[in-house]
């Protein structure tokens, strides 16, 4: 094993130069080569009582796995992640590792964690590009499930089941799978190429992915049941709903909700110059929110060609939802902050375009429920910003459609599935997980769900069948 390396800094990850990045759409970070990884691998301090796996909600067995790496054998640092994780060159990139699993890290105390998140990607990078991998169907028990949604939730609850030996069939109402994973992240921090791969690993070991079938409207659950022999559904369909301001001129052209905007450029490729997308090229943007999402459709405004590209949010940079990295990253880029500012009309021109943003000056009074101090607005502070795409990036909510078609399902005031632990609904049979049920959240988060509901899942067939 190499020697420990006690440097207070991870080792830097290579990435392309800012004002250069923020014109191309290609991946912003490169990852470790082996040499780098070796090197952050031996900060680690192989802990004995591992404080890091705590922060991470699925427990990947963290200092193991980097002590597979010091040993150069990745595949079966790769197979030591998988056991948990279904998705580690996804959780790699875009894991909140700060708040998660480099959190607890002792190397933090008196410097730097160790880097988790940029280990795992390299493992997981490194087997996927130096290995040929041929994944073997698995034998079927004869038992079929029904999965609805093939975003991190779908996808994990799917392997899961699949390798216990159940027939399984995912549901996705797009024409691709990976839910939120290929249509909203954009290729700059998570190349759908890599989305795609953990896909078809997934299919070619026997699960099948029915693409363009909206559930509720193709086909009921009740038909999965009644009409397909399945004996349990997961419900994975994510909270793809946005939701909008409520001022004046919202529906003005040129006003999108940063679903659309970055469905059109992700999945619909306007990144790719090769493809006609529906999608404005504006120069001069506003994005309202400050939440991931904020920050990946301003970067996506930017390399659409943006040159003045906009983030409006109500709070300051302290309570900002977005992860730290892509707040950063956005910076960098010259992503212009106008913080603790809040819009309250869109003006509209004689075409009912989209001519600037009016906004008011915000100031933090006492905290609210959250725990956060409240923006209250600044009297006489109005202005506009000069813009004509307006990106609307506060929040989802889960879409109310298989509730409405679905018998029995309970769902929250805001359209949550109601669940228990084990991801059972209020109907035997269904189970659901991720931000179906949580609301908006993280991949990590999403795969854990499907992961536990799997298991549910099969006790639940179990028993039926006994
Ligand atoms: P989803 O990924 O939303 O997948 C649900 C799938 O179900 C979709 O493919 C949808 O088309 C399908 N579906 C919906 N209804 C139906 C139906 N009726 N029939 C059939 N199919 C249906 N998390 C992080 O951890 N780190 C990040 O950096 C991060 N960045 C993000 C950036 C953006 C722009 C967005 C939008 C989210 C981001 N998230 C991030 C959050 C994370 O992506 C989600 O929490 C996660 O994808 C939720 O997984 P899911 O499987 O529950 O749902
Ligand atoms: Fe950390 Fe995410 Fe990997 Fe868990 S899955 S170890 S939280 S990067
Ligand atoms: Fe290694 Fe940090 Fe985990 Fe300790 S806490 S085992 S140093 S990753």
């Amino acid at each position: 094993m190499s020697t420990r390396n006690m440097s207070p800094v991870k080792v830097d990850m290579p990435s392309q130069e800012p004002l250069i990045r923020a014109k191309n759409f290609k991946e912003v970070t490169h990852g470790y080569t082996e040499e780098m990884a070796l090197e952050e691998a031996a900060r680690c301090l192989q802990c004995k009582h591992k404080p890091c796996i705590q922060g991470c909600p699925v427990n990947v067995q963290i200092p193991d796995f980097i002590r597979l790496i010091l040993e150069r054998d990745y595949q079966a640092a790769n197979e030591k992640i998988l056991e948990t994780n279904v998705l580690p060159a996804v959780c790699g990139r875009v894991c909140p590792q700060e708040n998660q699993c480099e959190k607890y890290c002792v190397r933090g105390i008196k410097g730097e964690s160790v880097a988790i998140g940029r280990l795992e990607r390299f493992v997981a990078d490194y087997v996927r590009d130096n290995t040929e991998l041929k994944p073997e169907k698995y034998k079927m028990n004869g038992n079929k499930v029904a999965v609805v949604g093939s975003g991190p939730a779908g996808l994990s609850c799917a392997g899961d089941l699949a390798r216990m030996g159940y027939e399984v069939t995912m549901y996705e109402s797009l024409p691709e799978g990976g839910g939120v994973l290929v249509y909203g992240i954009p290729e700059f921090r998570l190349p759908n190429h890599i989305v795609r791969h953990e896909v078809r690993q997934l299919r070619a070991k026997g699960v099948v992915l029915e693409r363009n079938m909206v559930v509720g409207r193709s086909i009921t659950i009740d038909e999965l049941f009644d009409k397909h022999g399945f004996e349990a559904v997961f419900v994975g369909s994510g909270a793809g709903l946005p939701v909008f301001l409520g001022i004046p001129g919202e529906n003005a052209v040129g006003v999108y909700s940063a679903n659309e905007y970055l469905t059109r450029s992700n999945l619909m490729r306007a990144y790719d110059s090769r493809y006609d997308t529906p999608i404005r090229h504006s120069k001069n943007v506003a994005v309202v929110g400050g939440g991931n999402v904020a920050m990946d459709s301003a970067r996506t405004a930017l390399r659409l060609g943006g040159e003045n590209v906009h983030i409006v949010y109500r709070r300051s940079f302290d309570e900002m939802p977005a992860r730290s990295e892509e707040v950063h990253h956005a910076q960098e880029e010259g992503v212009i902050f106008e913080n603790l500012t809040n819009p309250i009309a869109v003006k509209m021109g004689q075409q009912g375009e989209v001519i600037g943003l009016t906004c008011i000056r915000m100031e933090l009074g006492e905290p609210d429920d959250s725990g956060r101090r409240r923006p209250v607005p600044v009297p006489g502070s109005e202005f506009d910003i000069d813009v004509d795409t307006v990106v609307i990036a506060v929040g989802t909510n889960p879409n109310p459609l298989i509730k409405s078609t679905t018998k029995g399902l309970e769902v929250t005031d805001w359209g949550g599935i109601v669940t228990d632990e084990s991801g059972a609904t209020s109907r035997p049979g269904i189970f659901a997980g991720g931000d179906a049920v949580t609301g908006a959240a993280t991949v990590i988060s999403a795969a854990g769900a499907g992961k536990v509901a799997a298991a549910a899942i099969d006790k639940y067939i179990q028993e039926k069948n006994a």
